[in-house]
């Protein structure tokens, strides 16, 4: 038996072999075929009930297994498995694009809205109904005769541009090197500088290589002392993939021709720009309301940035004496700064964050705050280090202690080779009643990639996470929560499925504040030697070092989110990219670019990734959960935030019901009001700065 194929349980992780994908996918695609016709043949009535169970079925079984590959894929890459990888996933896409925008399958969905068991419908179901019509509209579904061939022309050309443009990237990072002396690294940290020469020597040079890639090129701008070096570096950087470097790979034509192909595709549609299309599915409801949001969050973050610029400028100035604070200047003097000030090291810091005292303090804070339990569970695994768990919650009306299962997860914590680098949360399946009458239990996966525990005199010392990395496990939680609380029981709703795209961070970074809690991180923290909690010292060290700059950093996102909307917002634009992005500049930016930055030949977020007309999510969740944090400030008694009885308005308000309805109704039952701004402004310390300014309009 192809262990892909049974999905009647968790997936068979440890017997799935790079030679099983095709076979299975193969199958599971012509399965989803097959349904395709099924379900939109006469054989099958306009009926939720009769299409979830044609469709939905054969749908979800191969997207189990498409997810355990494209997991695996991630998380333990081998050549054979990543050839199976590529050889399949552009046929998984071509399935998933041709139903999203099969005319047959939306004249049923319709009929489905306008026949006589609609109004019978739950909620749930309603709003997923309304969902899918709406994503049929978005990919072409109405359109007909030469309109939709050119619909479907415009998506493949975008696809493609897409890629180049990533390309163009990668190649014009990875073609850049510079081969320093020693006596240039001065001030560099020794392990970038091992890096630096091993990557030299395995070229057979005898010096140091530093690259445009982040671990190589940040160090050396945020420590070297030297100013020419870093300069350098910094016009290479942000001059990548444009026409001021190597004209192979020069992305201007390509975002010429992508925003024009967007703003072709918007029209077709019926919209007046790409904007208002990348809005249709988002909590933001206009242009109008997302520009006059960051404009107003530029405005009140702007004293704040213009204080900590002059500051930057007067250290440069007495301490380090550089009269002309200089764009490649500012890592490098912020950082020296930020030594003085506060004078901790992340070093210092991770002794006292062992993974196991961590982990444990992370469940106690779940389980108080959200009413379950989590015990250790058993599961097949990809990599001994990998855990199983399980949440539980007391049944309802149970008198003898039963416990009702709530859902499972994986924890794979360490970085190994093979394992993509960063952080994330992954579903391993949804919560569904499904059409045969069971309850399908939602699982995941939580991936970080943190230094595994080393032996030390023969003893193997716990994993030490740096802040950072409290920070990140809490963050993925936060999605997890979202995945696995959720009580919704229609698959294409529950937890963070349907969910607004600029709100689906609202879990992930509410739950990062718990890391900046005394009465939370003391329970957190013992030395890995002493016992000892963190100093409260130390900690306030790092509250202060915290908000360190956060007025520059808020203009910055401000800057490149105002960019994107407007870009996308101005059809026609594009025949002059370079004259918006410097009126947005002059509009809000605090630290003067020099005249041959090109940082959006580069942006692959807005031109190659998910983020076009969206990049300004990142601050939109960011208002959402620290407003919804301050719930818990507000309910705190005796310096603790874990209060119970928020904790439960909370996960019934925004956890349980995922996707199910708005974000915004959702916020609204947690905070019995809109969302405000204030309570970020006041958690990034820019709060006082515009205490005169006129109160909180056109938040989300
Ligand atoms: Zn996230």
């Amino acid at each position: 038996m192809n262990p892909l194929l049974d999905t009647a349980g968790l997936p068979k992780f440890a017997d799935i072999r790079p030679e099983h994908v095709t076979p299975a996918i193969g199958e599971l695609l012509a399965n989803a075929n097959d349904a395709l016709d099924r379900a939109t043949s006469d054989a099958v009535a306009a009926d939720y009930d009769a299409l979830s169970t044609v469709l939905d079925v054969a749908t979800e079984r191969l997207g189990r297994a498409w997810g355990a590959v494209s997991h695996l894929n991630a998380v333990a890459d081998t050549p054979a498995l990543r050839a199976a990888y590529t050889e399949n996933l552009p046929k998984v896409t071509e399935f998933h694009t041709r139903m999203g925008a099969d005319e047959r399958l939306f004249a049923k969905y319709q009929a489905v809205q306008a026949g006589p068991g609609a109004a019978r419908l739950s909620a749930a179901r309603r709003k997923a109904l309304t969902n899918a019509l709406r994503d049929f509209v978005l990919s072409g579904a109405e359109l007909r005769g030469a309109a939709k061939q050119r619909f479907a022309e415009l998506q493949d050309a975008q696809a493609e541009a897409a890629q180049s443009f990533s390309e163009h990237v990668l190649d014009a990072t990875d073609r850049f090197a510079y081969f320093a002396t020693e006596a240039e690294l001065d001030g560099v940290p020794d392990d970038v500088k091992s890096a630096a020469r091993a990557a030299a020597q395995a070229e057979d040079r005898s010096s140091f290589k530093i690259t445009l890639h982040f671990p190589s090129y940040f160090p050396v701008l945020q420590y070297g002392r030297n100013r020419a070096l870093r300069e350098t570096l910094y016009r290479a950087h942000v001059t990548r993939a444009s026409e001021l470097g190597d004209p192979a790979h020069d992305n201007s034509t390509l975002m010429r021709e992508l925003l024009a192909m967007r703003q072709e595709e918007a029209q077709l549609l019926g919209f007046a720009s790409y904007a208002e299309v990348s809005l249709v599915p988002k909590m933001a409801t206009s242009v109008q309301q997302v520009r006059a949001f960051l404009v107003d969050l530029a405005r009140r973050a702007r004293a704040g940035a213009e204080r900590d610029l002059a500051e930057l400028r007067e250290f440069a100035r007495t301490e380090l004496a550089l009269d002309d604070l200089q764009a490649w200047d500012l890592a490098f003097v912020s950082e020296r700064l930020k030594e003085q000030r506060y004078a901790f090291s992340d070093q210092e810091v991770k002794q006292y964050f062992t993974e196991p005292k961590v982990l444990d303090g992370l469940f106690r804070i779940i389980e108080t705050l959200f009413e379950v339990t989590i015990r250790p569970d058993e599961a097949q695994v990809w990599h001994p280090s990998v855990r199983f768990y399980r949440i539980e919650r007391a049944s309802a009306g149970a008198v003898d202690g039963a416990r009702t299962l709530v859902g499972q997860f994986y924890l794979d914590l360490y970085a190994r080779p093979g394992k993509r680098p960063g952080a994330w949360m992954d579903e391993v399946r949804g919560r569904w009643a499904r059409p045969d009458g069971r309850l399908q239990t939602p699982v995941a996966n939580l991936v970080c990639n943190f230094a595994a525990p080393v032996e030390v005199d023969g003893k193997l010392r716990p994993a030490l996470l740096t802040h950072d990395d409290v920070t990140t496990l809490f963050h993925e939680f936060g999605h997890g929560l979202h995945h696995l609380l959720t009580q919704v029981e229609d698959i294409g709703v529950a937890g963070i499925s349907g969910v607004e795209w600029d709100a689906v961070e609202l879990p992930s970074q509410f739950m990062e504040n718990f890391c900046w809690e005394w009465d939370v991180l003391k329970h957190l923290s013992a030395h890995v030697d002493s016992g000892e909690p963190l100093p409260r010292e130390l900690f306030e060290r790092m509250l202060a070092a915290k908000n360190f700059h956060s007025g520059l950093a808020t203009v910055r996102q401000v800057e490149f989110a105002l960019t994107d909307m407007r870009l996308h917002a101005e059809p026609g634009c594009e025949a002059d990219i370079q004259r918006v992005a410097d009126e947005v500049r002059r509009e809000v930016a605090v630290v003067p670019a020099p005249p041959f930055n090109r940082f959006l030949h580069s942006f692959s977020h807005i031109f190659a990734g998910g983020y076009s007309a969206g990049y300004y999510s990142y601050k939109w969740a960011e208002v959402l959960s620290a407003d919804a944090w301050s719930a818990f400030e507000e309910s705190a008694h005796n310096g603790s935030v874990l209060n119970v009885e928020t904790g439960r308005r909370y996960r019934q308000s925004v956890l349980e019901v995922g996707g199910s309805r708005s974000a915004m109704d959702s916020f609204k039952a947690f905070r019995g009001r809109e969302p405000s701004i204030d309570a970020l402004l006041r958690h990034q310390g820019l709060l006082a700065a515009s205490a005169t300014s006129a109160s909180a309009a056109n938040v989300p």
